[in-house]
C-alpha cells in the first residue's frame, strides 16, 4: 500500500492478513482504506463489496433460538453454550468492580484493554456460531429463522438492565452476521416473531407457562412431548419461520 504523510508519499508498505481476507481484497476492494494504529499496532480497514448470491428456494427451515446459557440453540438440537463467554464477562466485571475504586489513568487504560479484549471475543464467538449455522443450513438446503429482536427485552429476564444491553447488543451482532454470511450462501433468512416459543410445544402446539418446570427442561403438560426448552423454542422458531416464508412467497 502507499500512504500519505508528513513527509510526502510513502509508497510500497508491506501488508498482511488472513488468506480469506487478502483474496477478498484481490476480488473486491472498494474504495479508500483508514489506516488505525490499536494498542502499539496498525491495522489496515479496507471495505469490500460483494454482490448478494441469489436466493435459493428453501426446503424447511433451520430456527435458532437465542439465549444466556446456551448463546444459540438449533432446532436440530445443537446447543453452543455461553459458558465461556459468560466467564470472561463476570471475569471482566469483577475487574472493573475493583479497578473502579481507583480511579487511575493506568486503570482506565488497562479496563479499557480489556472491555476490547472481551468485545473481540465475543464476536469471534459469533462468527464460529454464524459460520456453522448459515453452513448447515446451506448443506441441508433450507433457510434459517431467526428470533426478531424487538422483544428480547421482555423474553430475557435478567437482575441487572445492563446485562440485557450487554447481551441484546451481542444477539444483534450474531443476527448480523447470520444475515451477510447467509446472503453471501444464497441462503434464505427470515425473523419471526418468538413470543411464547419457550411455552409453546412444539409438537402440538400447546402453551403453557408450566409446560417450562425449569430453565432446561419443557414438558407437555397436554401430550407430554419431552425436549431440552432451548431446542423446543428453536423448533418452534423453525416451524414459524416456514409459516411466515409460505405466506409471504404464496403469490
Ligand atoms: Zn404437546
Amino acid at each position: 500500500m502507499s500512504i500519505w504523510t508528513t513527509a510526502g508519499r510513502l509508497r510500497g508498505i508491506a501488508f498482511t492478513g488472513s488468506a480469506q481476507q487478502l483474496a477478498l481484497l484481490a476480488r473486491h476492494r472498494k474504495g479508500e482504506s483508514d489506516l488505525v494504529r490499536r494498542e502499539g499496532m496498525w491495522f489496515l480497514h479496507a471495505t469490500v463489496e460483494v454482490a448478494d448470491v441469489p436466493i435459493t428456494a428453501p426446503e424447511g427451515f433451520l430456527g435458532v433460538d437465542l439465549g444466556i446459557a446456551n448463546i444459540a440453540t438449533l432446532s436440530d438440537g445443537i446447543r453452543h453454550s455461553g459458558k465461556a463467554l459468560n466467564a470472561v464477562r463476570h471475569r471482566h466485571r469483577e475487574l472493573r468492580r475493583r479497578l473502579q475504586a481507583r480511579a487511575t489513568k493506568s486503570a482506565k487504560r488497562l479496563l479499557k484493554r480489556r472491555r476490547r479484549k472481551e468485545a473481540r471475543f465475543a464476536a469471534d464467538v459469533n462468527h464460529r456460531i454464524a459460520k456453522q449455522v448459515v453452513t448447515e443450513a446451506e448443506r441441508t438446503g433450507r433457510g434459517i429463522a431467526l428470533e426478531d429482536l424487538q422483544g428480547i427485552r421482555d423474553r430475557v429476564r435478567l437482575r441487572k438492565p445492563q446485562r440485557v444491553t450487554l447481551h441484546s447488543w451481542s444477539f444483534h451482532q450474531l443476527g448480523a452476521f447470520i444475515g451477510y454470511k447467509a446472503a453471501r450462501a444464497g441462503v434464505a433468512v427470515i425473523h419471526v416473531d418468538a413470543s411464547y416459543t419457550s411455552q409453546q410445544c412444539s409438537h402440538c402446539g400447546h402453551v403453557d407457562k408450566k409446560n417450562r418446570p425449569d430453565q432446561e427442561t419443557f414438558s407437555c403438560t397436554s401430550c407430554g412431548f419431552a425436549e431440552h426448552a432451548d431446542v423446543n423454542a428453536a423448533r418452534n422458531i423453525a416451524s414459524r419461520g416456514a409459516a411466515g416464508w409460505a405466506v409471504s412467497h404464496a403469490a
